[in-house]
């Protein structure tokens, strides 16, 4: 097969990112370390699992890593939303037998074979008969015969073993439930006051949803706190433009989506999304079930191979780790296959020509114009990076939503946005010392390209940012400088 040669320049040597989920599996330092070395760029905290003292102990621990590695990691703290979920079992678990009853119900005592606790009372009395309970994934299938205020007594259709807090969907019925539960709210103040990067929101169903949280986060202090969409209900699909326009991010949160929706509905919606927030320039993640037997198995199927590949050359900027890396027996491993994953495809000589056959055609703006220039530029002479100055990130974003061939190196002074663009495609962000020049800042792009390996002495490195510096989408500076090699005789940041 025929290769193409950038993942030698590339640090990961890859542009997609890879997002990990953080639970039992890998909450130690040790583990997290593991997984950051096997590839992980950005972990996620999932609050619908462990306590805020798991958390908070999983966090100190990635900024430990941080430090170590010198390389800024993402933390995205995922709410839980408005998720159903059954309450907890005696032992943990219980099966439900094809054909046999099962109620739930408000007694908070824990459940058995015969019947569990629905924590949460919206959802008695709204219930009808005939209408479908689906729980673990849609696995367990529930039908309601008899419904009241207290009880919703059901068949199974399909049983199954049934554990603590497995989510439940009811497709059939309209839930009256706000978008930020109290929990969410509560999480959301410890995301923020935790200094999480990316806060994602489950069961976003309106566009208002995002304006909610984005007053909530800034109402903490957390205005440099990037918002992520999951979009996992029917309804949010239908809102697709208007909540990627209040998202600085989005995720196909594929689990839920397939059991609102029919599965295989999910393939051509995966696409739409993906396709539709490239072209909005804001990282898109595509989640659940990757290589889910990887959970049990240290190999994965052929066709979950296929799903990651396919992710990738649809040019997601992050394909992400579920249970694989939060509780499954081979967090390390999993991650350590998307990487390659990742690696052989973007090797293809066909990756790129796949990745832009989507079209994102440029705004009407310098800022787009130049970042469209730079792929003219470096499709006519030979560059060995593209070298973003930004303070917000902005540039970034519109240069890597270009998806270039070239390695784009983002020189931030914030630490914040730093930590933000590693869940952008084909982005290696350094922070740096504020710059007060242009001369400053053209000797510091060609230091910092020389010292993280993104050129040597001869290579042309396009320089981008906005003058004056520090104002947001001012972009309006493109340089292009020849390394000499002397460059690295100055150490200071
Ligand atoms: P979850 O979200 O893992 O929090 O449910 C992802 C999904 O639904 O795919
Ligand atoms: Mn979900």
């Amino acid at each position: 097969m025929a290769k193409r040669d950038h993942t030698r320049i590339d640090p990961r040597g890859r542009k997609v990112k890879i997002l990990a989920t953080i639970g039992p599996a890998s909450r130690s330092p040790e583990m997290l370390r593991r997984l950051f070395k096997a590839g992980a760029d950005a972990f996620r905290v999932n609050m619908s699992h462990g306590d805020h003292a798991d958390h908070a102990q999983a966090i100190t621990a990635i900024r430990a890593l941080e430090k170590e590695f010198h390389r800024p990691i993402a933390i995205l703290a995922d709410l839980q939303g408005p998720k159903l979920r059954v309450g907890t079992f005696q032992g943990g678990k219980a099966i439900i037998k094809h054909s046999a009853h099962f109620t739930l119900d408000r007694d908070p005592a824990p459940g058995d074979d015969n019947r569990v606790c629905l924590p949460h009372p919206e959802l008695f009395g709204i219930m009808e008969r005939g209408q479908r309970l689906l729980i673990n994934d849609g696995k367990i299938r529930l039908r309601v015969k008899e419904a009241d205020e207290n009880r919703i007594f059901c068949t199974a259709e399909v049983g199954g073993v049934i554990s603590d807090r497995k989510g439940v969907n009811v497709p059939d019925a309209e839930v009256p439930i706000p978008a930020l539960t109290e929990k969410d709210r509560r999480d959301l103040a410890f995301a923020v006051e935790h200094g999480a990067d990316w806060i994602a929101l489950s069961f976003v169903q309106r566009p208002d949803d995002m304006a909610e949280a984005r007053k909530l986060v800034t109402a903490h202090g957390g205005k440099s706190v990037a918002l992520c969409a999951k979009i996992e209900k029917p309804m949010a699909v239908n809102r697709l433009a208007d909540i990627i326009d209040l998202s600085d991010g989005i995720m196909v949160a594929r689990g839920d989506l397939g059991v609102e929706l029919e599965p295989q509905e999910v393939p051509p919606l995966q696409k739409k999304i993906v396709n539709a927030s490239r072209r909005a320039g804001k990282p898109v993640i595509v989640a659940t079930q990757m290589l889910e037997s990887m959970i049990e198995s240290p190999i994965p199927t052929r066709a979950e191979v296929s799903d990651v590949a396919n992710a990738v050359y649809d040019g997601a900027d992050a394909v992400m780790l579920s249970a694989e890396s939060a509780a499954g027996e081979w967090p390390e491993e999993s991650v350590a296959m998307m990487h390659s994953i990742a690696r052989q495809v973007e090797s293809d000589e066909d990756y790129l020509k796949r990745v832009r056959f989507l079209e994102t055609p440029p705004d009407a703006t310098t800022s787009d114009a130049l970042a469209h220039s730079c792929m003219t530029i470096a499709d006519t002479v030979s560059i060995s990076a593209i070298t973003v100055f930004t303070d917000s990130g902005s540039t970034a974003r519109r240069v890597a939503r270009e998806r270039p061939d070239t390695p784009v190196l983002v020189l931030t002074p914030s630490i914040r946005t730093a930590r933000r663009v590693a869940l952008l495609w084909g982005t290696h962000a350094v922070t740096t010392k504020d710059i007060g020049s242009f001369e400053e800042m053209i000797a510091k792009g060609k230091r910092m390209a020389l010292r993280h390996g993104f050129g040597k002495a001869g290579s042309k490195q396009i320089v981008l940012a906005g003058v004056p510096f520090g104002t947001p989408g001012s972009t309006n500076l493109l340089h292009v400088v020849t390394l000499t090699g002397a460059e690295l005789d100055k150490h200071e940041e």
